[in-house]
This record gives C-alpha cells, structure tokens and sequence, in this order.
C-alpha cells in the first residue's frame, strides 16, 4: 500500500513540476473529494501523515520547495487554491502577513487552522552578541505589555480554538517568533489539533485519521526523548548558530541556551565583525567544537568562524521548507529532526 501512495505521490509531483513550476509543487485535484491546502512544509508534512491511507485527499503547499517562505507571496492561483481548500492551513506571524488580506477576501466556508492559535507563542527574543542591525524596531513598548499580559490568558491551556475575539488578538503579533513547529512537542500538538479538523470534515474515515495521528506522533515522540538524553549528557548545554536562529522554540524546549548571529529570520546574512568576533571569543572561551547552519544557508559565516576557532560546522535543519529533490524523495518532518538530532549527538 504505501509503496502505491509512493508512486501515486510520485506522478502527482512530476506532473505538478512539468505544469507550473514556479509557485506549486502539488496541483489540486479539481476531483479531490477533500482539498487542503497548506502555506509550510511541516504542514503539510503534518497533512500528509494524519490522512495517508484516505482515498480522495488532495494536499497543496503554496510556498515551492527550495523557495523562501519568508519572501513567499501569492500568486492569484494560489489564491483560488485557497479559496476551493475544504481546509486551509497556515501559520500565522510576520512570516505570514499576506494571509490576512487573502482570508478577508474569501467566502468563509472553508476550515482555516492557524497554527500559531494552537500552541503556546513565544515573544522573540535576543541573546547577547547578536547583530540587530537588521531587527524591527521593538519601539511600542506599551503595546506588547498588554498584548502579552493578553496571550497569557488566550494562550491559556489547551484551550478552545475558536477563531473569535481571542484570535483577532494575536493576529497583530509581530512581536512573536513564529517558528512554533522547531519544537518537536508544538509538532506533536500540531498533529493532534490537524487529525480532529480532519475528522471533523470526513467523519467516515476518523478511524484511520486517528491511527494515523497516533503513529506519527508515537515518531515524533521518539525523537523528542532521544535530544532529551542527548541534552542530559551535554556537560555545557549551550549551541552556538552561525547563522540567523529560528530555533527558540527548539532550544526552550530543550533547555538549551544559545548564540547565534542573528535573532529569528532576519533578512540579513552578513553580520557585523564585532558579531562575528564574539562568538568566536565565546567558542574559545567556552570551550565549543562545533556551530551550526541552516538549511539553504551560504554557510559564509560559519567558515569564518571555523577557520578561526578550529571549530567544525554542521547543518541544522529549521525545517522552513525541503530542496525539490528532497520533496520529491517525500522526506517527512521527521526524517529532518532525525537529522538534526544526530548532529546534536555529535
Ligand atoms: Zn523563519
């Protein structure tokens, strides 16, 4: 069975590529009987998992693989793609703005997820040594003390979901990093929350959806025990990123306390000498073999700083999005966190 899905999965792709390359790696299918479409990767890795088996599903990622998703913008096509989805599933966050102007134009009989209202958000942060030059400014003060006083009671829990007034709220979070799938536990929330919609929208099949959820959460959740014991035995649990640092969720998480070149996705890759020489001052001084990258990274700074420090560098995977040759080869979220889980050990 699965090596049928694999097959099926793979012609969709390949007649998907040869159609429009540019903004869609998957065509929806105009006889899908359910149609989902998703803006992220993990999404629709998450989709993917909770409804393999189920005849009839159709799953389309707006942002390409390879592509950016931080400067993803939608083409009309997409946006009737999101407008015929049964479900539409985003993330929410400055990764996202141009959701909300496609939301209010849509008739609401869609399902919408967005996946920042599912988990507990996390303000951004910035650690010493990071190059800001090129951070938003954090200038209404006032206005993030009541917002996060606010999200600490809507985020409340696993509370109710309901797309109303708590939601309107954190639709303006600029403020928040948005990265929440790093953290394989939001991952395991995520696939939870994904498989009830999906049983809400087709209950026949709840059986399997269930099952399903069930499996992949039992994957992640092996992962997420195995960078615990690898954390536990870290004599300093400390990373060093040279690189931007989408991970905050991942090394709260974990416990892990970090430096890194820049906070979140800041669009600039180039940071300032006095950046660079401090974390190489701290990878001496604290006695660190190793710094990350990530994926699609030009890796400018982490040479620089391994060719000082003698340190070595390994890639880690923010899991933002797959290169085309990994989508095609259908590498899953968890494949990646594998990875990235073996790096650690390293
Ligand atoms: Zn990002």
């Amino acid at each position: 069975m699965k090596k049928i899905l694999t097959i099926i999965l793979s012609i969709i792709v390949v007649v998907s590529f040869n159609g429009c390359k540019a903004t869609q790696n998957t065509e929806p299918q105009d006889d899908a009987r359910i149609k989902i479409v998703t803006t992220l990767f993990p999404y629709y890795d998450f989709v993917r998992a909770v409804t393999k088996g189920v005849d009839g599903i159709s799953i389309t990622m707006t942002v390409a693989p390879g592509q950016d998703s931080h400067s993803f913008e939608p083409t009309p096509k997409d946006i009737i793609k999101i407008e015929n989805a049964d479900l539409f599933i985003y993330n929410g966050g400055t990764l996202e703005t141009w959701v909300d102007s496609v939301l209010g134009a849509l008739s609401n009989d869609e399902q919408v997820m967005r996946m920042m209202d599912y988990v507990d958000v996390m303000e951004e942060e910035t650690v010493e040594g990071m190059d800001l030059r090129y951070e938003h400014s954090h200038d209404h003060s006032e206005e993030m003390h009541s917002h996060s006083e606010e999200s600490e009671h809507s985020y409340d829990e696993e509370s109710e979901h309901s797309h109303d007034e708590e939601s309107e709220h954190s639709h303006d979070d600029k403020e928040y990093d948005e990265h929440i799938w790093t953290s394989p536990v939001n991952a395991m929330k995520m696939v939870g929350y994904i498989c009830d919609e999906m049983i809400k929208i087709d209950p026949e099949n709840a059986e399997i959806y269930k099952a399903n959820a069930d499996e992949y959460i039992g994957k992640i959740q092996n992962i997420d025990t195995q960078i615990r014991k690898i954390v536990n035995k870290m004599d300093k649990k400390e990373i060093i990123f040279a690189d931007k640092f989408p991970l905050l969720y991942f090394a709260k998480e974990y416990g892990l306390s970090y430096y890194a070149a820049f906070p979140g996705c800041a669009e600039d890759t180039e940071p300032s000498a006095r950046t660079i020489a401090f974390l190489i001052d701290k990878i001496n001084e604290d006695k660190i073999n190793k710094v990350y990258y990530l994926e699609l990274s030009s890796k400018a700074v982490a040479n620089t700083i391994c060719e000082d420090t003698g340190a070595k560098a390994y890639e880690f995977n923010s899991c933002h999005n797959i290169t085309e040759k990994q989508f095609q080869s259908g590498v899953t979220y968890v494949d990646l966190m594998t990875k990235n889980l073996e790096v650690l050990k390293k």
